[in-house]
């Protein structure tokens, strides 16, 4: 079971409708008042995780529900880190993590939801989106000329496409939710102080190097477009359910136990159970124990 306190902090951040929402009043150095000293944030992580695992295998065997979730956040935020961390434990063969990136000519063929459809989980699987959909409005929205290379009729790229994409995901996760996916969406928001220090620990410590890239820091100076790309998107798209969970990210290791915490409540809620078998079923099974002597 999770903590009452950590009921009530996953409330604090879980946005399920849009009105009256600003980015603006989400402070990313939140941590809730927890004490965040390594060794408690580990037990406290370590805790949710296990919940999460056992989750996992009730949905894996009922095989009806499946469980989406959507990571989308500025470069640096810790989308790779929660991942990691998060989803520790859970079996391999009851997950499926892709990441999204600029898409290519065949994909580009296609509507934008295509290649997003095509990597949703089966029943009985939880899908982990690093990016999504939502780069439609994200980045394709923050640099136009994206757009023009999305090879869409002349007639159809109006003032209103963003509206219209908003308009498009919010219909498509409302018909996914009724379909049996549960969908989680994660916005790490990190601040953009915190982002460059991350940048300059990449550029300084060897073995994080590798983690560098030039072009984030260009990103960057599109900030203030990005943060309201995010806010319109989440403006647009909250819902009970499909809700966005808006979560602080200065802080690494309460960015995690929200998340964790979030997916495992949300499972939790979904009542899953081993399935249980029929008379004829356990019948089955008493031959069979018979036979084996
Ligand atoms: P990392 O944290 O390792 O940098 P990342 O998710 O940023 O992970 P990258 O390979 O650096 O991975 O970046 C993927 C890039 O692809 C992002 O800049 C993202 O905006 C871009 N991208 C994703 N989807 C689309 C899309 N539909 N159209 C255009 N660009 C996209
Ligand atoms: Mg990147």
């Amino acid at each position: 079971m999770i903590e009452k306190r950590l009921r009530k902090l996953i409330d604090r951040y879980r946005i399920t409708g849009g009105k009256g929402f600003r980015l603006k009043d989400h402070d990313p150095a939140d941590t809730g008042g927890l004490n965040l000293e390594k060794e408690e944030a580990q037990a406290m992580l370590a805790d949710s995780t296990r919940i999460l695992a056992e989750q996992q295998d009730k949905l894996y065997a009922q095989d009806r529900w499946s469980v989406l979730c959507i990571f989308q956040a500025m470069d640096a935020a810790g989308k790779d880190g929660a991942i990691k961390h998060v989803f520790t434990g859970v079996n391999p063969q009851g997950c499926h993590v892709v990441s999204f990136k600029a898409p290519n000519a065949a994909e580009l063929d296609h509507d934008f939801l295509w290649r997003h459809a095509i990597a949703l989980p089966q029943r009985g699987q939880i899908g982990i989106h690093n990016r999504s959909w939502y780069e439609e409005v994200l980045v394709v929205r923050v640099h136009q000329k994206i757009l023009a290379a999305q090879k869409l009729p002349d007639r159809l790229v109006t003032k209103r496409i963003f509206d219209e994409r908003l308009e498009d995901i919010a219909a498509y996760e409302r018909y996914l939710a009724r379909q049996g996916v549960v969908i989680l969406k994660f916005f790490l928001n990190v601040s953009k102080d915190e982002q460059r220090k991350r940048f300059l620990e990449r550029i300084e410590e060897p073995e994080k190097n590798w983690k560098f890239n030039a072009g984030d820091v260009a990103e960057r100076t599109h900030w203030k477009a990005y943060q309201s790309a995010y806010e319109e998107a989440i403006l647009a798209t909250a819902t009970p359910q499909a809700p966005w969970f808006v979560v602080p990210a200065d802080n690494k290791r309460f960015t995690r136990i929200i998340v964790a915490d979030a997916i495992a409540e949300a499972m939790d809620s979904l009542d899953l159970r081993y399935p249980e078998l029929d008379e004829k079923a356990r019948a089955e099974l008493a031959t069979a124990k018979q036979a084996l002597g």
